[in-house]
């Protein structure tokens, strides 16, 4: 609440810069991947699946390859043409489950129409499951129990908690409810002691609920939907949305321009929630091969 009442006579919010928070987590995560290599001759594998030729989806997974390599992991990229079968899409996921060196696998949604991703996630190891989309980690997320967290919420976690230590009686309102962003945001955020108050399309009074959030999270998809006069002053805001305009060019669910004027702290888009999304995959990575081979899961940031 604090730091609410402070910005208000500020300009402009501060940026809570993710690039700049990524790069400092892969830094953390390589230096515990030598040691995993060094004294334990484990080198976390990460598999990705990939089933035709989404271009975003190529660029995603383009570059979630290069991190782990740059992590110092293994990686492994399996390219499936548009035209393959659920069973067979099931098969390579049973396969890598097996394998000792995948620790963590990813299945790059979406999926071509023949295959149902909810069939698909359900066969990944939860061990394995870097993305934490089956129904035993979400289970465990919301249970409060020790599992793998989806990536996107994980990042936006951590960078409201670099702005604000102790998160306990902020009132959070998270715009989404989807189990990729919006509903695991809601449960970390709970998990801090927040008073969640989670929206969908068919929440009534938007602005108004999104004006007395101290911390608000937008992943609606729909770019600039969240406007300057929907923010409290001094709020944080994270922006989750990819949005890609017709000229090419990325923007978020959050108005930039006027959210930026009232906010106390906001993330950009690009280089806010995509690049944290991208660290926390090679954390979950690290923390699936370091659980699977019962080392300890160390401290990463
Ligand atoms: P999604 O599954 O389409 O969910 C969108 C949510 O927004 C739904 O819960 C929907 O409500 C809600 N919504 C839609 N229109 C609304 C409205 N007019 N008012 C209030 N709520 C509304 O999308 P998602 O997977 O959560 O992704 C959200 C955004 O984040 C997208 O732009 C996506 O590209 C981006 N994203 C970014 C990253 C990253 O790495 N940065 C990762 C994942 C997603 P209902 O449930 O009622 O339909």
């Amino acid at each position: 609440m604090q730091m609410v009442q402070k910005k208000r006579n500020e300009a402009e919010a501060k940026i809570i810069d993710g690039k700049t928070l990524a790069g400092r987590l892969r830094e953390s995560i390589a230096h515990h991947v030598s040691v995993l290599v060094d004294d334990h001759k484990i080198m976390p594998g990460l598999a990705v699946v990939l089933v035709g030729d989404d271009p975003a989806s190529q660029v995603y997974v383009a570059s979630k390859k290069k991190a782990a390599e740059q992590a110092g992991m293994r990686s492994f990229v399996h390219i499936l043409p548009k035209s393959t079968s659920q069973d067979e899409v099931l098969k390579l996921v049973k396969t890598l489950n097996q394998q000792k060196k995948v620790h963590g696998i990813l299945v790059q949604l979406p999926l071509p129409k023949q295959i149902d991703a909810d069939t698909v996630l359900k066969e990944i190891d939860p061990a394995k499951d870097v993305d934490g989309l089956t129904i035993a980690n979400m289970g465990r997320l919301m249970a409060g129990l020790p599992g793998l967290v989806p990536c996107t919420p994980l990042g936006c976690a951590m960078m409201i908690k670099e702005v604000e230590k102790n998160l306990t009686g902020l009132h959070a309102v998270v715009i989404g409810r989807s189990n990729l962003v919006g509903k695991p945001v809601a449960q970390l955020l709970l998990r801090e002691n927040c008073t969640v108050t989670m929206c969908h399309s068919r929440t009534q009074n938007l602005p108004h609920i999104a004006r007395e959030a101290d911390i608000l999270v937008a992943a609606v998809g729909k770019s600039g939907f969240v406007k300057g006069d929907w923010i409290k002053p001094g709020a944080i805001v994270v922006d989750v949305g990819i949005n890609r305009g017709a000229d090419g060019k990325l923007s978020g669910d959050v108005d930039f321009e006027s959210a930026s004027k009232v906010a106390g702290h906001i993330t950009p888009v690009p280089g806010g929630a995509g690049p944290m999304t991208v660290a926390c995959l090679l954390g979950n990575t690290l923390i699936a091969a370091c659980r699977q081979n019962e080392l300890t899961v160390p401290h990463l940031g």
